[in-house]
């Protein structure tokens, strides 16, 4: 908690610990463009290792880190399977079909997540008249569909889809380790499931900023030119990389707690009303607050909450987003819980 605020609107809002502000003091660097940052290359090596990748690369943002991925396994034209829901879709401003030349074809499924028989159907090789299909891409967790893991069978079905038909494969794991950590599934088994892979150290894991791709060799050398050409070459990005390494040694495992109060959260919140919350799809660090069984708009709960000192974010069909990180104990969560008590029983 800082400035007195309870910041429930995303695990992006954390403020590096005291030993990644050390670390980032202490850092050794180079420039990062000529290879040179050995905090950086380090923990490329790391990362690549941990997913079971030959090779990783830094990157500014999760969105660059799906871009420069996306543009390494496709020529402009080409097909993306994806979600309706993916957040290279909705959130990253259009890029893909921007800057590598990218048609989405959309597929739906429960909880984020697309099925290997639909993939299977919706592939096509290319002619005079189709797009060619080039890459599939999975989401885990998935964001919008409020932290859901993305199944592991199911990503294997679609990996072993993938192979057969020469299509690539991509997850977007800026979660990805809060999929581990709910499972206990290393995240190296989905990661076996793609040829490219992102997560983000600026999520849960804490660190100030960036992201990682990892891959083959050879599509982490073209990741890397792709980088560069998006404006993503940076230099000495060592003092940025050493807190990622902190978030990557330090974060992980302690996701759990972040899980135990989205829990906790939501448990409460259904003791306000029944439907206030599917508990069911409450796997991960997000809960989504249903606020129609409460008939106020989501702006007056919002600024009832924030006059309060909670933080929240609305979304899209009348919900709440509510995330669970690190800057959030469980003593917040119960102060939290008091506010949205009060706040969705005052009458207008
Ligand atoms: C946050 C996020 C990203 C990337 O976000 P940046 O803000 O660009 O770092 C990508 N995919 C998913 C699923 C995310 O939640």
């Amino acid at each position: 908690m800082h400035d007195g605020l309870i910041d429930l609107r995303s695990d992006t809002v954390t403020r590096p610990t005291p030993a990644m502000r050390r670390a980032m003091a202490e850092a050794e660097v180079g420039d990062d463009v000529f290879g040179d940052d050995p905090t950086i290359n380090s923990l490329q090596e790391a990362a690549a290792a941990r997913l079971g990748k030959e090779a990783g690369l830094y990157v500014p943002t999760g969105s660059m880190g799906n871009q420069v991925a996306l543009g390494a396994l496709t020529r402009p034209g080409d097909e993306v399977l994806c979600h309706t829901d993916a957040h290279f879709l909705n959130y990253e401003g259009g890029s893909p079909a921007v800057h590598f030349g990218l048609v989405m074809r959309q597929l739906s499924g429960e909880g984020g997540t697309i099925r290997a028989d639909d993939v299977g159907a919706a592939i096509r090789a290319g002619n005079d008249h189709n797009p060619c299909t080039a890459v599939v891409a999975m989401e885990n967790t998935h964001n919008a569909a409020g932290g859901r893991i993305f199944p592991i069978d199911e990503a294997r079905s679609i990996s072993k889809v993938c192979r057969e038909r020469e299509v690539g494969a991509h997850i977007d794991g800026a979660r990805i380790f809060n999929a581990e950590v709910a499972t206990g599934t290393p995240a190296a088994e989905w990661a076996s499931c793609a040829d490219t892979v992102t997560f983000c150290f600026s999520k849960g894991l804490g660190a100030p900023v960036g992201s990682m791709v990892c891959s083959t060799r050879e599509v982490i050398t073209e990741s890397r030119r792709l980088r560069k050409r998006l404006g993503g070459g940076m230099r000495q990005a060592g003092v940025l990389a050493a807190a990622a390494r902190v978030a990557l040694d330090t974060g992980v495992e302690r996701l759990a707690e972040d899980h135990a109060n989205a829990r906790r959260l939501a448990e409460g919140l259904l003791e306000l009303h029944p439907e206030a919350v599917d508990l069911d799809s409450v796997e991960t660090n997000m809960v989504y607050l249903n606020l129609s069984p409460f008939s106020k708009p989501g702006t007056q709960v919002s600024d009832g909450l924030r006059s309060r000192g909670i933080l929240t974010l609305g979304s899209p069909g009348g919900a709440m987003r509510l995330v669970t990180h690190r800057d959030v104990d469980g003593d917040d969560i119960e102060r939290a819980l008091g506010a949205l008590r009060t706040v969705l029983a005052e009458s207008d």
